[in-house]
């Protein structure tokens, strides 16, 4: 049976986003062909009080999900003078003027083909790059990141994204000409992937991330190695303890930054393409490692396992108290 696809563009306030992720994934429990993109308006301020919360928690629910959510780049707001005239009239114009970059976020964000392309693929043959809700890269950034992958010959599924703020743009613009074309019959570059999905398939050998909690606790949960690109929080503290610690991940850069300005140096595509051959190498003994790893996430969980343990205690402490 083929897949469906569902958009929602909940009108920009908290309550009608609320609402419709909850009918979402009531949706998502009774048609299992259903994939879901919630495609968020950021209202102006003030209505726009919590609404980062929520969708950070939202976009960051764990398992199997074929439900994703993108927050829209701003639009121009309509005149102050609209909203003193009446409050219906100036979000009828607000949302008017999201309608070309609804239009480019639903063509830009399609979800891959419910990977029918990494079927029959290999074991462990695909590097899987995904940085997050929000890691972006800049172009002279992305362009070095094609090079590596395009010289390493590696098949790969690229999921790609750009600043909040920024407009959306095809991916033909941002990497280099021909690119695409080039790789077509071993990569795919995309916008929001089924992160989880990814990991749980055979053919998925080896992440490139940016090391945040979420995104390493899978893929060592999958037995997927990572090669290790921090961004910013605390990635780095986890990255660092992938490599040096758990021996789970290669290293890439580790490059503190502490704010957005600070001047970072671009990655380079020979180095890039170095760490990409040495962690979808088959014999690299560190495959071994992360999946024994994943035995023990698992085990961890199961009954009198040190996780399942910790959170007895943890409820006890609550009801104590
Ligand atoms: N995620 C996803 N597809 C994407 C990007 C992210 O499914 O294209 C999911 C990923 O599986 C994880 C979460 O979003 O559960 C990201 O959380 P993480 O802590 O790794 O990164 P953050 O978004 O907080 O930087």
């Amino acid at each position: 049976m083929s897949k469906l696809e569902l958009v929602f563009v909940p009108a920009p306030a908290v309550g009608h986003l609320v609402s419709t992720c909850k009918f979402a994934e009531k949706l998502l429990d009774r048609v299992e062909r259903l994939c879901i993109t919630i495609l968020i308006i950021r209202p102006p301020p003030p209505w726009d009080v919590s609404i980062d919360a929520y969708i950070k928690r939202s976009s960051s629910a764990p398992e199997g999900r074929r439900i994703q959510y993108i927050t829209l780049p701003q639009a121009e707001p309509p005149p102050a003078e609209e909203l003193a005239k009446s409050i219906e009239n100036y979000f009828s114009l607000l949302i008017a003027n999201y309608r070309p970059i609804v239009k480019e976020a639903i063509i830009s964000n399609k979800w891959p083909d419910s990977n029918p392309k990494i079927i029959g693929l290999p074991p462990s043959s695909v590097l899987f790059l995904c940085f997050g809700s929000a890691g972006f890269f800049e172009p002279p950034q992305l362009i070095e990141m094609a090079i590596a992958l395009e010289e390493s010959g590696v098949r790969f599924l690229w999921s790609i994204r750009w600043p909040v703020d920024a407009e959306p743009t095809k991916f033909e613009n941002l990497l280099p000409e021909g690119f695409l074309e080039r790789t077509k019959n071993r990569g795919i570059a995309c916008g929001w992937a089924p992160q989880v999905n990814i990991f749980a398939h055979e053919a998925t050998g080896a992440f490139v991330s940016h090391c945040d909690w979420n995104s390493t606790a899978e893929s060592v949960w999958h037995g997927v190695p990572i090669l290790r690109w921090p961004l910013y929080a605390e990635q780095h503290v986890n990255a660092f303890q992938l490599v040096n610690d758990l021996e789970t991940a290669v290293k890439l850069t580790l490059d503190y930054r502490m704010r957005k300005s600070d001047y970072r140096e671009n990655v380079k595509a020979e180095d890039m393409e170095k760490s990409i051959r040495c962690i979808i190498d088959s014999e690299n003994p560190m495959r071994k490692r992360v999946k024994a790893m994943g035995e023990i996430c698992r085990k961890a969980l199961m009954e009198s396992g040190s996780s399942f343990n910790s959170m007895g205690r943890f409820f006890e402490t609550i009801l104590d108290s």
